[in-house]
C-alpha cells in the first residue's frame, strides 16, 4: 500500500463483533479469561489493549517498523526507550534537542548512572572521537528543535553500526510522512504523537517504533513494567488523526515554505531556520533524506520580541506544535526554559529566537498576522 492508503488502513480492521469501521475504544482495565489458565489475546490494559495495539500497528506501518507501541506522552516514550540502557552506559545526544528530553537526560537519568555527551551530530570525525568503550546509544532529533538542524541519518547509523551502538531518532518534527528513519538503518523511532500524528492539539501521547523482534520484546517489557502506556481514548484520537496525516502534512509544509520565504525577505528578520530554504545549511541532506520539510519555522528578529508576540492574533502564544491551529512561541522562556541559559546559548537558542508552528489556515491570513506583529 502507498502511504496515503496506509494512513487510513494500517492497524484497522472492521470490529469483528459489529462491523464498526471506526476502531472501538476498548475502555476497559481487564479482560475476562476464557477459562482457567486461558487468557484471551489481552488480559490487562496496562500490558495491552486492542485500541492501543491498533494505534501501535498503524504507526509501525507508516514507519516501516517491526512493531509500534503507544505511550501516555512523548516523554513517556523517550523515558521508556532510554531505559533500554543501564547504569554505566554512555549516550551521545544531539545538543539542541527537545527541552524536556534534555532535562530528562541531564537532570534525571544521570542520577541513575547514565552518562551523556551533548554535541552537534554533523561531523563524522567528532562523533567518532566522542565514542567511548561504554557508548551504547546515539540519540538524534532531525530536524532538531527549535533550530531545525539536520542530521545525516545514514552517516550516523553507519558509525553506530560499526561500533555496535543503538540509534534512536525522535521523528516528531517530520512525521513518517516526510521522513522514515528506519529506512536509513536507525534502530528506534520515537514520537510525541501530541504533535503531527494526532494533529488536533487535543491529546498528549507518544510512540516508539522498533526495527527488530528483540527490541520489540524489550520495549514491551519496559512499557508494561514501567506503566508508561497510552489510554484507550487517547489511542483512538491519535488513530483518527492519522487518517488525515498526509493531507495535513502537505498543507503544513506548503504554508511553512511560503512563510519562510516571506520572513527571509523581511527587513526586521536576521535569520530564518527552515530546511526547505536553499540557504539552510542542512538543506542538501534534508532534500536527500526527507520527502518534505515540515511545518516548523524558526527565526531571529532585530526588533522587540515581546511587542512582536503581543501583536499577533491568529498565531496563538503557546508551546507545542503540529496542530491545525498556528502557534508561536519564544523558545528561551517557553519550550526550552528547562535548559539553563548557558546550555541554551551554546545551542544557539538565544533570546531573539521565535518558533512558529505553521498551521492549516489560509497562508495569506497568516502572513497578514505576522505583518501586524512586525508593525
Ligand atoms: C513535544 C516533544 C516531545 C515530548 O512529547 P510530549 O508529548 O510533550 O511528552 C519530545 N520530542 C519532541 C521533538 C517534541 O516536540
Amino acid at each position: 500500500m502507498k502511504f496515503d492508503t496506509k494512513s487510513i488502513h494500517e492497524g484497522r480492521k472492521p470490529d469483528p463483533l459489529t462491523g464498526a469501521i471506526s476502531t472501538p475504544i476498548y475502555q476497559t482495565s481487564t479482560f475476562v479469561f476464557e477459562d482457567y489458565d486461558k487468557p484471551g489475546e489481552h488480559d490487562y490494559s496496562r500490558t495491552s489493549n486492542p485500541t492501543r495495539s491498533a494505534l501501535g500497528e498503524a504507526i509501525a506501518g507508516l514507519e516501516g517498523g517491526h512493531q509500534g507501541f503507544a505511550f501516555s506522552s512523548g516523554m513517556a516514550a523517550v523515558t521508556t526507550a532510554i531505559h533500554l540502557l543501564k547504569a554505566g552506559d554512555h549516550i551521545i545526544s544531539c545538543d539542541d534537542l527537545y527541552g524536556g528530553s534534555h532535562r530528562l537526560f541531564s537532570e534525571i537519568m544521570t542520577k541513575f548512572g547514565l552518562e551523556f555527551t551533548f554535541m552537534r551530530l554533523d561531523d563524522e570525525e567528532k562523533i567518532q572521537e566522542a565514542i567511548k568503550p561504554n557508548t551504547k546509544m546515539i540519540w538524534i532529533e532531525t530536524p532538531s528543535n527549535p533550530l531545525l538542524n539536520i542530521t545525516d541519518l545514514e552517516m550516523v547509523s553507519r558509525i553506530a553500526k560499526d561500533n555496535e551502538i543503538l540509534t534512536a531518532a525522535d521523528n516528531t518534527f517530520s512525521s513518517p510522512y516526510f521522513l522514515r528513519p528506519l529506512e536509513y538503518n536507525i534502530d528506534l523511532v520515537i514520537h510525541s504523537t501530541t504533535k503531527y500524528l494526532n494533529g488536533h492539539s487535543d491529546v498528549i501521547g507518544g510512540a516508539v517504533v522498533t526495527s527488530s523482534e528483540e527490541l520489540s520484546e524489550e520495549i514491551q517489557f519496559l512499557l508494561n513494567g514501567m506503566g508508561t502506556n497510552a489510554s484507550p481514548l487517547d489511542s483512538w484520537l491519535v488513530l483518527r488523526g492519522i487518517k488525515t496525516l498526509p493531507l495535513r502534512m502537505k498543507k503544513h509544509a506548503k504554508n511553512a515554505m511560503t512563510i519562510a520565504q516571506y520572513l527571509s525577505d523581511h527587513p526586521r528578520v536576521k535569520e530564518v531556520f527552515y530546511p526547505g530554504l536553499t540557504s539552510h545549511k542542512g538543506h542538501e541532506i534534508a532534500k536527500k533524506q526527507m520527502d518534505g520539510f515540515g511545518g516548523v519555522v524558526s527565526f531571529k528578529i532585530d526588533t522587540n520580541v515581546v511587542e512582536f508576540l503581543r501583536g499577533l492574533d491568529i498565531f496563538a502564544l503557546a508551546e507545542s506544535l503540529g496542530g491545525a491551529d498556528s502557534l508561536v512561541e519564544h523558545a528561551a522562556t517557553m519550550s526550552h526554559a528547562s535548559m539553563n541559559e548557558e546550555v541554551r546559548n551554546k545551542a544557539g537558542i538565544t533570546d531573539d529566537l521565535i518558533r512558529l508552528s505553521v498551521g492549516l489556515e489560509d497562508v495569506n491570513d497568516l502572513i497578514e498576522d505576522l505583518d501586524k506583529g512586525f508593525k
